[in-house]
């Protein structure tokens, strides 16, 4: 059960000192947000680290998140796999009923420490959106949401909550008025602004040092669960499953696990309709080399490297790119990439709220329907870990729809 120090550092000593992991990740932006991206890179390494800043952080992820989230024995999951146990990491008991608010917490406080005044964040479905309006109105900072105009018009839930947290949410009527070009805008003004200016950025993506900074707030989850196991069954989970949109969830579990040899990890894809159609999420199993957002890293595009649009049924996992360390990671073996189709994950979502009284996030449904599959494959001693990253109730109306039930 030793693990060989050389593959230790082999996966946890990333990214460089430029951010790479590999031939992912890295910093593809405009001149002029070089020297911010320095510096951010700079207070990463040497303030995040501090004791001050970290006992902020662990007060603020107790007294407002809601950490520790629980773990849960799905005991009526099990019985339905009929093999291994199934156990689900609670992240769908925090504050805003999500694993986002880890890293807006610490993006936020990170923000506080260098002294700037003001938030903004891009979104596209809005749940990153809320996330960081909410820390934005715990913290006292102003917080402008850039978000495409179809997306306002689409999510308006969504914008109203983060108005109603006090943020300004500014719609972006340029090109596909989508998340792409809300980014570009949240990019453009950050250039402008970045004296005063954080920008508070969802996922594993991004230029450098976002994926590593996000991983590290994430990793609470995988730290926490790591123990948790520990306490919970006296040895490690035999398989950890998480889904991937750009990654967060997935990494921040797996993390704290990467020098654990007889641990498996699998991240699950959204293969929406299938494959084998243009409708799916499915970056690493579909995509190819490119640079999406500032960072090299496998990206869904078309014979021009055009970015394609995707589709899944759960809004977090709707993303053409992926977190440039899964890229790494599943070159190296270390971590497995699957799929799961929306209807799949649909299936997932009522079987968890019927045999367990939990709604779970669709993106979560989707690490779900994995696990039950892998499950029934495995002895009933052996033990699946499942991120259950976030909770159902925004996605109710969606689950209607999908059902052909009309409940307005
Ligand atoms: C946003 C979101 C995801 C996908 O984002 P990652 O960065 O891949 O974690 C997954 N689950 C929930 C509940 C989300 O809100």
């Amino acid at each position: 059960m030793q693990s060989n120090p050389v593959s230790t550092n082999l996966m946890t000593g990333f990214p460089d000192e430029r951010g790479h992991f590999g031939p992912y990740g890295g910093t593809f932006v405009a001149e002029t947000l070089v020297s911010a991206l320095e510096d951010l890179a700079n207070a990463w390494k040497q303030v995040v680290p501090t004791e001050s800043f970290q006992k902020e952080f662990r007060e603020l992820l107790e007294s407002y998140a809601g950490r520790p989230t629980r773990i849960t024995f799905a005991k009526r999951l099990t019985d339905y796999a009929n093999g291994g146990r199934i156990y689900l990491k609670r992240e769908d008991l925090l504050h805003t009923g999500a694993h986002k608010i880890n890293n807006c917490i610490g993006q936020a406080l990170l923000a506080k420490h260098l002294g700037k005044r003001r938030l903004i964040a891009e979104t596209g479905a809005g749940q990153h959106g809320v996330a960081t309006a909410t820390v934005a109105a715990h913290f006292g900072m102003p917080c402008t949401v850039f978000m495409g105009k179809k997306d306002v018009e689409r999510q308006r839930l969504n914008v109203f909550r983060m108005r109603l947290l006090g943020a300004e949410v500014r719609a972006v009527d340029q090109g596909t008025q989508t998340l792409k070009d809300a980014l570009n805008e949240a990019l453009r003004h950050w250039v402008a602004t970045v004296d005063d200016t954080f920008y508070v950025i969802g996922s594993v993506a991004g230029p450098h040092p976002y994926p590593a900074m996000v991983r590290d707030f994430q990793s609470v989850i995988g730290t926490e669960a790591r123990e948790q196991m520990l306490t919970l069954l006296g040895k490690l989970p035999d398989l950890l499953v998480a889904s991937v949109g750009g990654g967060s969830n997935a990494i921040g579990l797996f993390w704290p696990f990467l020098n654990d040899s007889d641990v498996k990890m699998i991240g699950v894809e959204a293969a929406g309709t299938g494959l084998n159609t243009d409708h799916h999420a499915a970056t690493l199993a579909k995509g190819r080399l490119g640079v999406l957002h500032g960072t090299m890293s496998v990206v869904l595009q078309d014979e021009f490297g055009q970015t394609l649009p995707t589709h899944s049924i759960s809004a977090g996992l709707d993303y053409p790119g992926v977190g440039p360390e899964h890229a790494w990671l599943r070159e190296q073996g270390r971590v497995h990439y699957d799929t799961i189709t929306d209807h799949e994950a649909l299936e997932a979502f009522q079987l968890t709220a019927q045999r367990e009284g939990i709604l779970p996030a669709l993106e979560s449904s989707h690490a779900i329907a994995f696990a039950l599959k892998a499950a029934s494959e495995l002895p009933k001693t052996a033990t699946v870990l499942v991120n259950l990253s976030g909770r159902g109730d925004k996605d109710v109306h969606t689950v209607a729809n999908a059902l052909g039930i009309s409940i307005d």
